[in-house]
């Protein structure tokens, strides 16, 4: 059984995001490590690596999109126990919505070829629209199963697991191939072991480009039908301190009701 893990690299949940008056997106982390694997993702990865020890897949394949820069979220992929890493970039994916995205996923998840089940977070911390899971799922023609917390059991051609709702628990079988969108609830994922970080630093990390995945302009910004061309920054709130003095923390407590009486609040 062949496994793929969908991962991308976002900016550390640490860091520090500022938009200029252009809507130019920068950050920096002032701990040193600005990007990181999406955090989401590491259950997801998790969840491939025990499908590998639990489940006997062969290979399990950490996949991402973007620029040679997120080689690094493949090579945590590695270092944790995914078995290979595949990079998809390609200039004309720049400005990609996330149906781009699925599409450039569903063809590189088709090249890996017979894959059973393609794992992803339940979003990106950055972009974070939760979509790109179920997009893929729709350009593969795979049935997705979505908030996964547990992978029951796979047989038969089958897959069963528990989805975490609101309000419960839902246990659902589907046919393989499927697409299977993690939450946190799954599993503990593991640290890199020093061997594996070793491993990936020496990994030969494949790159595909749009000619490699026959994709002729069904990503990139011109084939997205959501343009994020009005970015900026929330402007701070605006506000202002008043420290009540007084004899007594009661006279205190009785100056503040009468002032949110004043306005409204209570
Ligand atoms: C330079 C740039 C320009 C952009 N321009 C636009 C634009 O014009 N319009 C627009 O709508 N969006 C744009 N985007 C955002 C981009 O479409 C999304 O980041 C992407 O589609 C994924 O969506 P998401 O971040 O909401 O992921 P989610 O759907 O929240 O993520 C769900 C799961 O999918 C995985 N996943 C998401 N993306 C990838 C990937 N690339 N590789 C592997 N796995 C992945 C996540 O890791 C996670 O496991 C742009 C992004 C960049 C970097």
């Amino acid at each position: 059984m062949k496994v793929v893990v969908c991962t991308k690299q976002t900016p550390s949940t640490t860091a520090v995001i500022t938009v200029d008056d252009s809507g130019q997106v920068s950050w920096d982390d002032p701990g040193g490590k600005p990007n990181v694997v999406n955090p989401w993702d590491e259950f997801a990865i998790e969840e491939g690596i025990r499908l590998k020890e639990k489940h006997g897949a062969t290979d399990v394949v950490a996949l991402t999109v973007g620029d040679e820069a997120s080689k690094e979220a493949l090579k945590t992929g590695l270092a944790m126990g995914c078995t290979e890493a595949v990079l998809v970039s390609d200039d004309v994916f720049a400005g990609s919505d996330s149906l781009g995205t699925a599409r450039v996923l569903a063809a590189a998840i088709n090249k890996v070829g017979d894959v059973q089940i393609a794992l992803f977070g339940k979003s990106a911390i950055d972009g974070d629209t939760g979509q790109t899971a179920v997009q893929t799922a729709r350009q593969l023609g795979w049935t997705p199963l979505t908030f996964v917390s547990a992978i029951k059991e796979i047989g038969d051609g089958q897959i069963t697991v528990e989805r975490l709702l609101d309000e419960g628990k839902q246990n659902v079988t589907a046919p393989l191939p499927a697409v299977v969108s993690v939450v946190k609830e799954i599993n503990e994922p593991r640290y890199p072991s020093f061997m594996g970080i070793r491993k990936a630093n020496r990994a030969n990390i494949p790159a595909w480009t749009a000619a490699d995945l026959e994709l002729n302009g069904d990503a990139g910004a011109a084939a997205s039908k959501v343009d994020w061309s009005h970015i900026y920054a929330i402007p701070p709130r605006q506000g202002s301190v008043e420290i009540i003095e007084a004899e007594s923390v009661a006279e205190q407590a009785s100056i503040l009701a009468d002032k949110l009486f004043e306005e409204k609040v209570i």
